[in-house]
Parts: structure tokens; C-alpha cells; sequence
């Protein structure tokens, strides 16, 4: 089953340039509902562990100094299906082959500086919403919380 939450972080060139307001704006059009926010300045070490995935590409410092030079909103939003259908409302990651009307094909300024991030997997939504919120941050999402912070105990759950 698809699940219904997804991870989103307003870049520093869109953060700079003031689009935050317009960007949440664009997403709650969407359909989706804000479980957690806040802005932050990610640290070196911090936005390394976060592309980790993308360590050995040729873009990988370029990433990190970029992600490290400004402030940058995170959110956790909540949709049906929300994974895809925000995948969707952002656009390709190359702006210039993003649909009109995407996130990014009306924000972003380039492939590198592209507006937004959106996880590509329920999996990775969870993993990246706990890599910055705490349990307590995401006080509206009691189905979100009990999955990604309460995993001994949904483990050890008895049968019912
Ligand atoms: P994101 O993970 O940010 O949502 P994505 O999943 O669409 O974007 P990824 O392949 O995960 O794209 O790339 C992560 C980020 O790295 C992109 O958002 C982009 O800013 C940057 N990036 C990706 N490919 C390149 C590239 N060829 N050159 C420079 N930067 C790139
Ligand atoms: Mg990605």
C-alpha cells in the first residue's frame, strides 16, 4: 500500500529569493497537508550524511556547498499517495524538463539550484522526515509518529 506522507525541503536559492510563501502556497493547492515545519541551516557534516547516497557522483561537494549556503525549510506533508503525487507536483529535476506549472519548472533556477527536494520512496520519507524532526516536532500526525519513531514497540505488537 502507498503511503500517505512524504519529505520536502525548500532549497537555500528558494529560501533566499523569498518563495517560500508562494512555494507552501503551491503545495497546499496541491492537496497536501503540513505535518511539520521549521528553518534550519544545514552544518557540513549534516548535508554530507543527507546526499550520502550521492557520494561518489561528480556533483556531490558542489551539492553540499549549496545545500550549506543558506537556510532551508523542511517539512513533512501528508497526501494520499504522497510520494508520487508530490513527485508530480515538483516536476523533473532538470527545471528546463519540468512540466509547466511544476514546483520546480516555476522556482527553481537551475538543475543544481532546483528549488526543492522531494523523497523518492515511502522508505525514504521516513527515514529523511526522523533525520530532521523529532517526535515531538510532528505533533499533528499521530499515524505518521507511531511508524517512524516507534518501531520496537509496533514490532513487539502482539496480534490482535
Ligand atoms: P532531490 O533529491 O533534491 O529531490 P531528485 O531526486 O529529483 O532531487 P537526485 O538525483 O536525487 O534528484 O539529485 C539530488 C540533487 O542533486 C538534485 O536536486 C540536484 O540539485 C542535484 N543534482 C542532480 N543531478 C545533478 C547534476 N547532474 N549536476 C548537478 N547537480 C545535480
Ligand atoms: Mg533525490
Amino acid at each position: 500500500m502507498k503511503g500517505n506522507y512524504t519529505f520536502t525541503i525548500i532549497k537555500p536559492t528558494a529560501v533566499r529569493k523569498q518563495k517560500t510563501g508562494q512555494i507552501l502556497a503551491d503545495i497546499i493547492a496541491g492537496g497536501f497537508r503540513i505535518v511539520a515545519m521549521k528553518q534550519i541551516r544545514l552544518q557540513e557534516h549534516e548535508a554530507q550524511e543527507f546526499y550520502r547516497v550521492h557520494r561518489d557522483k561528480s556533483f556531490y561537494q558542489q551539492l553540499v556547498d549549496f545545500m550549506t549556503s543558506g537556510p532551508i525549510v523542511v517539512a513533512v506533508l501528508e497526501k494520499e499517495n504522497a510520494v508520487e503525487e508530490y513527485r508530480k507536483l515538483i516536476g523533473s529535476t532538470d527545471p528546463d524538463q519540468a512540466l509547466m506549472g511544476t514546483i520546480r519548472a516555476k522556482y527553481a533556477e537551475s538543475l543544481r539550484h532546483n528549488a526543492v527536494h522531494g523523497s523518492d520512496s515511502d522508505e525514504n520519507a521516513r527515514l529523511e522526515a526522523k533525520f530532521f524532526f523529532s517526535q515531538r516536532e510532528i505533533f499533528d500526525g499521530l499515524e505518521f509518529s507511531s511508524l517512524a519513531w516507534d518501531e520496537k514497540k509496533s514490532k513487539n505488537k502482539a496480534p490482535a
